[in-house]
């Protein structure tokens, strides 16, 4: 599949932790297009878990991505992006700057999300939350359609994620 992607665009991720988010960003992005949640908890607190630094972070994030927005710079925004406010948060900024905004849904069976997380050692999600963090991606396949996204993608399976092939100044 080929992800058009026009300049300047904002693209969202959205999915539940150990879905793929940040590799398939590091996979197809530079590290300046990506802005993370994690990384933004590391650069505001030494540490990427620390969820005491969360609204910091995405002060910081938000900083960021209207700066970037506003000189069209293409903008992959890493974070679970589940809750319909903070999508709105982000689609705010895409209005305020005319930029498109883009979502990528990784709905990833929640076995593979766990499998990954508990492979994975670091800042390992509880299980429990990671079950809600699912539930609530499936919340977001059907509340996204009316919320300003176009287009949304969605990756339905791991093979689907390799497949996918973002192409620049498309569309
Ligand atoms: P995020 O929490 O959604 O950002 O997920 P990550 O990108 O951090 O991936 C979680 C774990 O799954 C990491 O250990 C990755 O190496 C692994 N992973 C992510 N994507 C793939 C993939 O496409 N194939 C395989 N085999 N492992 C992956
Ligand atoms: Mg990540």
């Amino acid at each position: 599949m080929i992800l058009a992607l026009p300049a300047g665009a904002m693209v969202v991720l959205i999915g539940a932790s150990g879905a793929g988010k940040s590799t398939f960003a590091a996979r197809h992005f530079a590290s300046t297009e990506i802005l993370s949640s994690d990384a933004m908890r590391a650069t505001v607190a030494d540490d990427a878990a620390d969820q005491t630094a969360t609204e910091a972070a995405f002060d910081l994030l938000h900083t960021a991505l209207g700066l970037r927005l506003a000189r069209r710079r293409l903008t992959v925004v890493d974070a679970t992006n589940l809750e319909p406010w903070a999508r709105a948060r982000l689609l705010a900024a895409a209005r305020r700057h005319q930029r498109p905004a883009m979502a990528i849904v990784f709905d990833l069976p929640l076995e593979l999300c766990l499998e990954r997380n508990r492979l994975r050692g670091d800042r390992l999600v509880p299980e429990a939350a990671l079950r809600r963090q699912h539930g609530r991606m499936r919340a977001s396949l059907s509340a996204l359609p009316d919320e300003g996204f176009e287009p949304i993608w969605v990756f339905s399976s791991p093979e689907a994620v390799e497949a996918a092939r973002p192409e620049r100044g498309l569309g």
